[in-house]
């Protein structure tokens, strides 16, 4: 980040932004107007020689000031200059590749382990990335192969460490999974007999909620974490049609979920979740209040897929998921209840810890508060997970991902007639490849020590790859603007932020 960036909210209070001391300051309208002259201006100079010590002073764009008052904030100005306040920030090196070796290390330790169990499914969402709106294959109804499952599930079960106690997450993912039936009924089965004495298996699943009447012993006694895709009330949920008639699916899964909580109270209470899209047809009031009220839950929250939208159906997709129905206020409200999974305490907690000097995470950050000491460390452009650190991910057709949210255009892999293909020299080469071509863009963009945006969205595969959240001096300016203006608007929410946001990570 080049130098201080000065800012005033729209309540008319002035801050700045000390990217070298890692700091934000309240500051004074003149303070800000020295900031913002170009290095070695002598305009000020100008101004003081036309004026005597008994005239006010007249500043351009900011109006009259009295003589002393101008000549303390220079004062001032000069004295945080000395001290470094208004220098460049040390910027990261984002130089950093992926070695080789990290596939295997990523493999012996991935936490989570996702077979898209069948691409049937029961529903046909209007807002599906597999709908006439997103570039995709074609997708038929494949179901998984079981022996080329096992294989994979070997794989990574016979990679763990002796003794290696890390636990790991075998995920049923769709379509809807719950199609697939045996499948995941096999899956478990191997997996029991099949892992280390020590290790930890555990389940989870991804459900539209239709067939749970079904099967929903069998996930108690198994102890699935159970997401059920669900974006709010009638109205919130009505993009989510079923495939038979094309009818809305709120009544038949709202019925499904009251059974679930009814038959199995405690296993409701602490291993099912809900997934929600937010859409033009839903706001954070109508979610909060539905998951609240009805279940004692607060969803988690994303926001619909619009990376590899089809040319074609841009403007029918912007006018049917994005405008939204309700007043722009809606989003500032219930802050305080949805706290951290609010958007706005989320990005703002975020903005003081990575540009902020007061959130320490390890001792050693203790030991170096200001982190101005050369970091040698060279860090990846973007914020894209190493490949299968996180979790691995294996399409119905026997794809290898890295994870369920990214195109099937970047493969990395595959498993194929029980022979598993991941070629860690390739892959490596592959995801090398791509930060090389982002890199320049990545550099240059103010956001990124919070960045949060992933490789694979960013048309890396073309020629012109691009970022929709990079951020020039001025945007970041804004956005800075925009989370101060909201602190001050809810004086409480700082002090929350403060106190409970970032022990609650
Ligand atoms: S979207 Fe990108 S960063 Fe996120 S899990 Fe998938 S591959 Fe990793
Ligand atoms: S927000 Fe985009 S441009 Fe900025 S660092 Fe992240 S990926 Fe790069």
């Amino acid at each position: 980040m080049k130098a201080a960036i000065p800012f005033t909210t729209s309540s008319g209070h002035s801050y700045f932004y000390s990217s070298y001391n890692r700091q934000f300051l309240f500051s004074h309208p003149l303070i800000n107007y020295f900031i913002s002259l170009p290095e070695n201006d002598r305009q000020w100079k100008a101004i003081l020689r036309k004026t005597s010590e008994d005239q006010s002073v007249s500043v351009p764009g900011l109006g009259e000031f009295s003589n002393s008052d101008f000549r303390f904030y220079l004062r001032k100005f000069r004295f945080l200059k000395q001290h470094g306040f208004f220098k460049p920030g040390e910027q990261k090196n984002r130089d950093g590749t992926i070695p080789p070796n990290r596939i295997e290390q990523n493999l012996s330790q991935t936490k989570q382990l996702i077979f898209e169990t069948t691409e049937d499914c029961n529903l046909d969402c209007v807002y599906c990335t597999y709908s006439k709106f997103y570039f995709n294959k074609n997708r038929e109804r494949k179901k998984i192969n079981t022996a080329d499952a096992f294989k994979l599930l070997d794989l990574i079960l016979d990679k763990r460490k002796p003794g290696s106690t890390q636990q790991l997450t075998v995920s049923f993912y769709g379509g809807e999974p719950l199609k697939n039936f045996d499948f995941i009924r096999d899956v478990v089965k191997h997996a029991e007999e099949h892992k280390k004495p020590d290790s930890r298996v555990t389940y989870s699943m991804t459900s539209n909620g239709l067939l749970l009447r079904k099967y929903i012993n069998f996930l108690v006694e198994n102890d699935f974490e159970l997401a059920i895709s669900l974006d709010g009330d009638e109205l919130a949920n009505s993009f989510r049609i079923l495939k038979t008639n094309k009818k809305p699916s709120f009544d038949l899964v709202t019925r499904n979920i009251d059974m679930v909580r009814e038959k199995y109270p405690a296993y409701f209470d602490r291993r099912v979740i809900f997934l929600t899209v937010r859409h033009s047809r839903n706001s954070l009031k109508s979610i909060y209040e539905h998951f609240s009220s009805r279940y004692g839950k607060t969803p988690i929250m994303s926001s619909i897929t619009t990376t590899g939208v089809v040319d074609e159906f841009k403007e029918e997709f912007n006018d049917t998921f994005l405008k939204s129905r309700f007043p722009a206020t809606e989003n500032t409200c219930y802050v305080h209840e949805l706290f951290t999974k609010h958007p706005l305490v989320a990005e703002t907690a975020e903005v003081f810890e990575r540009f902020g000097n007061f959130v320490f995470r390890r001792p050693g950050q203790l030991l170096n508060p200001l982190k101005k000491t050369r970091d040698k460390k060279k860090y990846l452009p973007t914020a894209t997970c190493s490949p299968f650190d996180l979790r691995i991910y294996m399409s119905a057709d026997g794809g290898i991902y890295p994870c369920e949210h990214i195109s099937r255009i970047f493969e990395l892999g595959s498993v194929k007639d029980s022979e598993v293909d991941i070629n860690p020299d390739k892959i490596t080469g592959t995801y090398n490849t791509y930060f090389q071509k982002l890199k320049k863009l990545c550099k240059q963009c103010y956001l990124a020590d919070n960045c949060k945006e992933c490789i694979f969205n960013t048309a890396v595969e073309t020629g012109k790859p691009s970022c929709e959240f990079f951020m020039n001096k001025q945007k970041f300016t804004s956005h800075l603007t925009q989370i101060f203006d909201n602190l001050e608007q809810d004086q409480q929410l700082f002090a929350r932020i403060r106190d409970e946001a970032f022990l609650a990570k």
